[in-house]
């Protein structure tokens, strides 16, 4: 368990190591406001931790994490739609040209879509999960209903992050955008064992790795 004392001790390392080191990159962004290039749509999992696992610094991403990094078909009423929100913001008013839905291996979101949840008590998490089942459908298709559970779910990420990104083009604005070449879609897929991401290849169906890409 956390104390709070270690987590502001943390916050007290960083506010006197990384941010004096970086003051001015960072107070530029103060003045100047943000201007990120990425959204990035990831999954809430402590592990996939995005500035890490890319490198990348304050200013560089405008993140939305979600469990399972789903994103709902475009729906333009009055609930509380969270991600669409980010996305709204992310594409017309800060203007990013990338988008990037990041999947990861052992996702959690993925796994419960096999397991049995009627007993749980969860009031929200069952019906976000329905996000998913149009890629475990897929898989189940693929694979055939009796293989592995875990090449179920191997696949059933993939076919996720590729489900997600139809579901981000039903966003008007998104779509338009595409369209025109000023806004690219990314579909990646993050192994928490090794730290090495592939991306997906819609020309060759499959996700291989920048090192594959270069070959
Ligand atoms: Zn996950």
């Amino acid at each position: 368990m956390f104390e709070k004392s270690v987590l502001l001790e943390g916050n007290e390392m960083f506010a006197n190591s990384y941010f004096k080191k970086h003051e001015v990159q960072l107070l530029e962004l103060v003045k100047n406001g943000q201007n990120p290039k990425a959204l990035f749509i990831g999954c809430s999992d402590s592990r996939v931790v995005p500035d890490l696992i890319i490198q990348t610094n304050p200013g560089d991403l405008f993140v939305i994490r979600n469990v399972g990094n789903f994103v709902a078909p475009y729906k333009p009423d009055e609930d509380y739609h969270s991600t669409a929100a980010g996305i709204e913001y992310a594409v017309t008013e800060l203007e990013v040209s990338e988008i990037i839905i990041c999947g990861h291996t052992h996702c959690g979101a993925i796994a419960a879509l096999y397991k049995d949840m009627e007993d749980k008590p969860f009031v929200h998490t069952k019906k976000w999960l329905t996000l998913g089942h149009k890629a475990k459908s897929l898989a189940i298709l693929a694979l055939g209903k009796d293989a592995q559970k875990e090449e179920l779910r191997k696949l059933t990420e993939k076919f996720s992050v590729i489900s997600q990104i139809e579901n981000l083009l039903t966003y008007p604005y998104v779509k338009k955008k595409v369209d025109s070449g000023e806004l690219h879609i990314h579909g990646w897929m993050y192994d928490i064992q090794t730290g090495a991401i592939e991306y997906y290849d819609p020309d060759k169906c499959e996700f291989r790795s920048l090192h594959e890409a270069s070959e």
